[in-house]
């Protein structure tokens, strides 16, 4: 075979002894592809992949022309591939990951093909960090306690995953008990240059990588490109497929100058999230320049990188510069390692210095760090940055608030309850007492200014007789087992268990929602007093329902100030001016006097870390506690699914699916199962958190002989569809206009009754009915979720109609062969005057082009009259559209690795023509173009379409393509014909737009 070598770029790097081929980007610049050194750094790494995959096939010289002639005008247009060089997973959406990489195992086989072609194609670790709860605290055995109860509720998962690490190749797993994925990530599995193997010669190219977190955007920290993306999209990376992306918009965000005394990273990124919200950065990169980043450590680039997801940003990039080749290091990365990072970013103008250029950005802002001061988040959302200075007058306005405006709305007769903690202490509690002091999360335990900072406070708190209040339940969660070194060797860890801060486990615990029960009466008495409790937690989500069942008000703050918080006992407080405690002279103890100083940390992590203890942790990592060494290990080609699994069955995506994809047809006589406001996340959607026994999950549990007790979580029953699909919209704090009560109901229609959202569904699916979602702003929010978007569509919900999507929720979507419309600008349901209990119908057909507008009508059952609106289809790109032709993601992936010989698809044809012909994809709403749209009576009669979710697909797609007409209909409206107004019909327009045959629910076939 030909050596690869595109734009004659293929070039020698010699490291040492060491000689390593790569492809060098100042080649494009020889080829007349401009001047790269304008370009952002982010871009240029998107670049390079780009080169060294680009094969005329995947990635196309357009593809490459394009990424380099980056710009301000140009970004957002133009769709280009994404090749990751590896997949991180966590073990919530990791183990569906593997489960359904086990169902297109079997799949294949029933299909003719080889099972074992189904495996991980670039390197993928999972990490298991998601499944410990806090149950035990402020005991020295607390740790192993709730390390015994994971093991107990995991067992069979734990089984199912060390089936994966003996039966995949490519795939590691990390085991319970050793730390969160993005701090191991950080410290251990990520490179800065990742190497393999061509033939004799060594490629380097940079480390990049999507993981099935949201927060993977911690990694951009260390100038490794990378996100979360869907589970769904991060098995068709693992399985060799490139992700999809339109062409970034690139924000620069300038720091200058340096933290004050008393502000601590974690004020910091608290900050740079409101600020970054405020500026608009959705589906965009960010990326961090100025003086400020060269004197920043790389911990503190690691928590702003963090948490870009709260910002809103695809992420938030560090390049590779001085700083990072230290972290490398220091974290026990080799020598040979760091100088590969360091020869090879600079070969490639990746490495950055603060006096490089500074390069052409799509805008860009400035932040003075000397203006942080201490900050907590919250009560509900992430941005909403509340001053230390003005947390007690914000809690209180916030009490009676309404709850639109996220506050609490509480009548004025019960603003100074109080109830009484019967265990003992009788202790009386009013709105704001914290109930939860969880230092947690790998944004801050993987921050050693702030784990140390909390130490330092604990101890001076510790040595004044301070400790936490009986009524807090306190937690320390390290993300990894260096934390604990440290703090060990830095004399600390006594002084936090001290104030009640033990070690819990290493996971995520309370960040994940994880938190466990708080004790009875503590439970009991915010029940007494219906008090506001609050959680204080260095976590990224503050979520309602999230971090705990009865605490409403969740505050995100730094470690230090989550042990102040701690030691208080309520956030009705004003930490700078009231003392904290009493000593025990009975002298008041103020948080300044026990607030460390920056030099006093500086000198605790000179002390106490070292590149030694990085590699006595990360050395036995593979071996994990001893529950797990203990399970024994099985090799095979298919997975065995036992029938009576109550958390792995192989899930219902492919037992029916043929070997051709169907064709897309029109939706009509839809119901709507839910109704929904502005920003519903995917916790909302698809809760992590506890399964109440009475929700049809808990049925379904106890049914098959789960003691309530022993439900685990709903992020831990993910491998199981039964569970997930009933926990679809279970959340206890959906609000679902459809039905009177909040959680998870809705009123079936059109008999009126007010049913769980899950047996609505059922009844809608016997009946063939279609089903679909309507919904606000930011529909999807939050964390990454797949089941947000499997249980949607295993729901039988056909599309959703909102008025913006979270970018990943969006893409898992139609992943699942799910379609997302989107209300155009200045529309609303409200102002459409939807009420949801129409029946709906969409006009799509197997030309729909990607962000085409559709024409939907929603009729009144009772009067017959009909409203048609046009929506613009989310289906965002050519690829996404063979996506929703194959009925989902995996669907196509499977399909092409069953027939290679046939796998150019139409997509990616499409794609091909499209970048022959300069023409950009469509940001906005395509206005006054026609786009070929078939009418959909026309259509509809003419094609078999899907009857639900279960129907087999269609068995001649190749006949049905062939009888439709290119052209459009000559009763077609131009695109964007409609737009702002709404057209009122008295006919139905239900015979139109229905589908021939039995079928309601249309979409496409699978
Ligand atoms: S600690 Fe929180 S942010 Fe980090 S991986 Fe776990 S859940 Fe995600």
């Amino acid at each position: 075979m030909a050596v690869r070598n595109p734009f004659s770029s293929r070039a020698t790097l010699k490291v040492g002894k060491q000689s390593y081929t790569y492809f060098a980007l100042p080649a494009l610049e020889k080829a007349g592809m401009g001047n790269l050194s304008r370009l952002p750094y982010s871009i240029r790494v998107l670049l390079e992949q780009a080169l060294r995959n680009h094969d005329e096939y995947v990635v196309a010289t357009k593809d490459v022309q394009n990424i380099a002639g980056w710009s301000k005008a140009t970004a957002g247009q133009v769709e280009i591939p994404f090749l990751p060089g590896r997949v991180v997973l966590q073990d919530f959406t990791g183990v569906p990951c593997v489960v359904d990489l086990a169902a297109m195992r079997a799949a294949m086989k029933r299909l003719g093909g080889d099972a074992r072609k189904i495996n991980p194609l670039v390197p993928c670790d999972l990490v298991i960090d998601h499944s410990v709860q806090v149950d035990a605290f402020a005991s020295r055995t607390a740790e192993q306690d709730n390390l015994k109860l994971e093991f107990e509720r995991n067992q069979e998962r734990y089984e199912f995953l060390k089936w994966g690490q003996q039966s995949l190749t490519n795939f590691r797993v990390v085991p319970p008990g050793m730390g969160i994925v993005h701090q191991v990530n950080l410290e251990y599995l990520a490179s800065g240059v990742l190497t393999k193997k061509d033939g004799k010669e060594t490629v380097a190219y940079p480390d990049t990588v999507v993981g099935t977190d949201s927060h993977t955007t911690m990694i951009n920290g260390l100038g490794v490109l990378g996100w979360g993306v869907g589970g769904i999209e991060a098995e068709a990376v693992m399985l060799g497929q490139p992700t999809y992306m339109l062409l970034p918009e690139v924000v620069g965000m300038e720091l200058v100058g340096k933290l004050p005394e008393g502000a601590t990273a974690t004020d910091l990124v608290l900050t740079v999230t409101q600020l970054l919200r405020k500026h608009g950065v959705v589906n965009k990169f960010v990326e961090f320049f100025g003086s400020g980043v060269g004197a920043m450590s790389l911990a503190d680039r690691a928590t702003i990188a963090n948490m870009a997801p709260e910002y809103g940003a695809t992420m938030g990039f560090f390049p590779v510069d001085a700083e990072t080749c230290r972290f490398l290091a220091k974290s026990g990365r080799s020598a040979a390692q760091v100088a590969l990072v360091e020869a090879y970013c600079k070969a490639q103008g990746l490495f950055w210095t603060p006096d490089a250029p500074v390069p052409e950005f799509s805008s860009t802002l400035r932040l003075d760090l000397s203006t942080i001061v201490p900050s907590l988040a919250g009560p509900k959302r992430p941005q909403d940055r509340v001053p230390l200075a003005a947390m007690q007058q914000d809690f209180r306005q916030g009490l009676s608030k309404d709850l639109l405006s996220r506050g609490f709305a509480l009548p004025a007769d019960q603003l100074a309850n109080t109830a009484t903690v019967a265990d003992g202490s009788n202790a009386r509690i009013g709105h704001g007492a914290v109930t939860i002091a969880a230092i947690t999360s790998c944004t801050n335990t993987s921050n050693p200014s702030v784990m140390l900072g909390a130490g330092l406070l604990a101890k001076k708190a510790a040595a004044r007789g301070l400790a936490r209040k009986p009524w807090v339940k306190t937690s320390l969660a390290p993300g990894s087992r260096v934390v604990t070194d440290y703090l060990t060797k830095a004399g600390l860890l006594p002084a936090l268990e001290a104030v009640g801060f033990h070690v819990v486990g290493y996971g995520c615990t309370t960040c994940i929602g994880n938190s466990g029960p708080l004790p009875a009466p503590v439970s009991q008495a915010i029940k007494d007093g219906n008090l506001v409790a609050a959680a204080v937690l260095s976590g990224n989500r503050n979520f309602e329902g999230r971090v705990n069942p009865d605490v409403k008000a969740n505050y995100l703050a730094s470690p230090p100030l989550v042990v102040a918080y701690a030691l208080a006992g309520t956030v009705d407080i004003d930490l700078q001016k009231d003392p904290i405690g009493v000593d025990k002279d009975g002298k008041p103890v103020y948080l300044r006097e026990i607030w460390p100083s920056q030099q006093e940390i500086a000198d605790a992590i000179a002390s106490s870390m070292s590149p030694e203890a990085f590699l006595a942790q990360y050395g036995k990592v593979d071996l994990g506690p001893a529950p797990w060494r203990k399970i024994k290990a099985t090799k095979s080609d298919l997975f065995r699914f036992q029938r009576q699994s109550t958390y792995i069955q192989e899930p219902p995506f492919f037992t029916t699916m043929g070997k051709q994809a169907g064709t897309i047809g029109a939706i009509a006589g839809a119901r709507a199962l839910a109704v929904l406001g502005d920003s519903v996340t995917t916790d909302h959607i698809s809760p992590a958190g506890n399964i109440k026994a009475s929700s049809p999950a808990g049925r379904y549990l106890i049914e098959n002989g789960v003691q309530a007790a022993d439900f685990n979580q709903y992020g831990a029953r993910r491998g199981n569809d039964r569970v997930m699909t009933r926990g679809t919209f279970a959340n206890v704090r959906l609000r679902n206009l459809l039905a009177k009560q909040e959680g998870g109901f809705t009123t079936h229609l059109p008999t009126g009754e007010e049913l769980a959202i899950y047996d609505a569904s059922m009844r809608y699916q016997q009946a063939g009915t279609a089903l679909c979602v309507l919904a606000g702003k930011e529909y999807g929010t939050g964390s990454s979720r797949d089941w947000a978007a499997k249980g949607t569509f295993l729901l039988g919900v056909k599309f959703v109609l909102a008025e913006s999507y979270e970018r990943i929720h969006r893409s898992n979507l139609v992943g699942m062969g799910v379609l997302p419309l989107e209300y155009l600008p200045g529309q609303t349901r409200e102002s459409l005057g939807l009420s949801g209990h129409e029946e709906f119908a969409v006009a799509i057909d197997d030309g729909v082009q990607p962000r085409q507008q559709l024409t939907v009508t929603a009729t009144d059952p009772a009067t017959g009259a009909s409203k048609t609106f046009e929506a613009q289809c989310r289906i965002d790109t050519p690829v996404e559209v063979d996506y929703y032709r194959n009925g989902g993601i995996l669907q196509t992936v499977l399909r092409k690795l069953l027939a290679p010989a046939k796998a150019a698809p139409a997509a990616k044809k499409a794609a091909a023509k499209q970048a022959a012909t300069k023409k950009p994809i469509a940001k906005k709403p395509i206005a006054k173009k026609p786009v070929a749209k078939k009418a959909p009576a026309k259509a509809a009669a003419k094609k078999p379409v899907a009857k639900n979710a279960t129907k087999p697909m269609a068995k001649k797609p190749g006949k049905a393509k062939a009888k439709k007409p290119a052209k459009p209909a000559a009763k077609s409206k131009p695109n964007g014909k409609l737009a702002g107004k709404v057209a009122v019909a008295k006919k139905p327009a239900k015979a139109a737009a229905k589908p021939a045959g039995k079928g309601k629910a249309g979409g496409r076939s699978r």
